[in-house]
């Protein structure tokens, strides 16, 4: 049974109220309530209530094409995109002149190496997080949560939407986070670790969607890193998309995902969460509707 509401939005932008205005929708209720109810059914109010409860249902439920506009970025995603990515190369040149100067370069390479790989790790416990706990009411996180529950329904909706509506959330987290520390801190190693981690953490989401991308459409570098392990490859996040649903939740590098899933790390943290408070994940529950695809083709006329 599932744990959370059957309805969700994966193609709004993440601070945005779902509505249901596409024109194509419009048109096609007037032609349902005409052929299906007729005149009585407009003249009475308590069907008319009725009929726009199922109409509000449809629009949750409806296919993400129907909110197209949403996988567009908007000017508010590209300033967070834009702010992110500045607080990240402050970090990364404050790291390389501090280098310079002190002329110690191991130990910021060294740690610049590290944040790439925790980046990785990082982005596996906080998808297992959001993908097993919590709700759309859940605070600060419910859009998150919301937005993955989506995309496992709709798997490629994340190959359309555009760079910065993709990633600005974590753009913005990151810029709360860095900037203090672009500001207060000086140190080499410092400043290299959180320069490379932070910028794999903005990026991760195109990663992520660049993993759910054909090999003939992807740009061949994109192919050449992701065959190499740099960056997620598309067969191992695949697997993350089929039963159990429970495995291969970093969307990175994908480097942790082996050791994760092979030692049962979150198998294991699912299991002091559920005695210690009571809490089941979601996917004890599989298989369920909110973690399967829906492969249905959107229609104008749905
Ligand atoms: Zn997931
Ligand atoms: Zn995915």
């Amino acid at each position: 049974m599932a744990i959370l509401p059957h309805h969700k939005y994966p193609l709004r932008s993440l601070e945005h109220v779902p509505t249901c205005h596409h024109p194509s929708w419009s048109r096609a209720r007037v032609t349902c309530s005409a052929t299906t109810t007729g005149t009585k059914l407009r003249s009475n109010p308590d069907q008319l209530i009725i009929e726009l409860r199922l109409d509000q249902l449809s629009c949750r439920n409806a296919s993400p094409l129907l909110n197209y506009p949403n996988l567009l970025s908007t000017w508010s995603h590209r300033a967070w995109v834009s702010t992110g990515c500045t607080t990240v190369l402050i970090s990364l040149a404050k790291s390389m002149v501090a280098a310079a100067n002190s002329h110690i370069w191991l130990e910021p390479m060294s740690a610049g190496y590290i944040g790439y790989n925790l980046s990785d790790l990082g982005s596996g416990v906080y998808h297992w997080g959001i993908d097993n706990y919590g709700d759309t009411s859940t605070l600060i996180f419910g859009s998150q949560i919301e937005a993955f529950q989506g995309h496992h329904k709709w798997l490629w909706t994340i190959t359309r939407r555009q760079f910065a509506n993709n990633s600005h959330a974590l753009a913005r987290a990151i810029t709360f986070v860095v900037l203090p520390i672009d500001i207060l801190c000086d140190d080499p190693t410092l400043q290299g670790f959180v320069g490379v981690c932070s910028g794999c953490i903005i990026f991760s989401q195109q990663f992520h969607a660049w993993a759910h991308g054909t090999k003939s459409k992807l740009p061949t570098p994109v192919v050449a890193l992701q065959e190499a392990g740099v960056l997620v490859s598309r067969t191992q996040h695949s697997a993350h998309h089929r039963q159990p649903y429970n495995n291969n939740y970093c969307i990175m590098s994908g480097i942790w995902n082996e050791f994760l899933d092979k030692q049962k790390v979150f198998e294991a943290l699912e299991m002091v969460l559920f005695f210690k408070l009571g809490v089941r994940p979601r996917s004890w529950s599989e298989p369920i509707s909110d973690w399967t695809e829906e492969t249905e083709t959107p229609s104008p006329m749905h």
